[in-house]
């Protein structure tokens, strides 16, 4: 199975009637299949579900100036999210969504091989790397769990929600640039 296949059976997906019934596209990830790094967000939202691409609403937007300010492109990393589907209303995702969804960001995984997974919010740090912390408490340090380097980080929609978490994306975003460096990931 390569990407493309996974991206097929993730297109045809109907395992949520609730998100089926409401989505407009699927949005299984984009980017680049060989990254050393992988973005893992929580959902699509609207823009996302017109276009079919992750992260290209206001989220997006902050997303590829804290990847530029950092010296990275979307070309050279991997986004993904745990839910493929918008939830209706943007809502949060429910336990069972993720679930269903979970297999599917495995593969992606397992596909990608990337040296560092970055979460971007609450729900990646809870469904890959840890249920007792927030997100408050372990971003910016990395935890290496199953041979990968997970690299938890605020979502970029909370910077937005709250100003103040603006410069501590950005100092993040630096210590991620730092420990790809350390890594050997082609950065920049
Ligand atoms: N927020 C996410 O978590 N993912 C997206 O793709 C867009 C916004």
């Amino acid at each position: 199975m390569n990407l493309e296949d996974l991206n097929a059976e993730i297109c045809s997906c109907t395992r949520c009637p609730e998100l089926v019934a409401n989505r407009m596209t699927i949005v299984p990830g984009a980017g680049n299949p060989e990254a050393g790094i992988m973005f893992v967000g929580e959902a699509p939202g609207r823009d996302e579900d017109i276009q079919g691409l992750p992260f290209v609403g206001q989220a997006g937007k902050l997303l590829d100036s804290l990847l530029e300010h950092a010296g990275f492109n979307r070309e050279q990393v991997f986004i993904a999210n745990c839910l493929k589907c918008r939830p209706p209303e943007n809502r949060d995702p429910l336990q069972v969504e993720l679930d269903n969804c979970h297999e599917y960001l495995l593969a992606q995984i397992a596909l990608v091989e990337p040296v560092i997974i970055a979460t971007l919010g609450n729900f990646g740090l809870k469904t890959l790397v840890t249920e007792s912390h927030t997100i408050g408490q372990v971003h910016g340090t990395p935890v290496k769990k199953s041979g990968v380097l997970f690299f938890p980080l605020y979502h970029p929609a909370a910077a937005l929600r709250n100003g103040s978490l603006r410069e501590v994306l950005m100092n993040d975003f630096i210590k991620l640039r730092k420990l790809a460096a350390r890594e050997g990931i082609q950065v920049g």
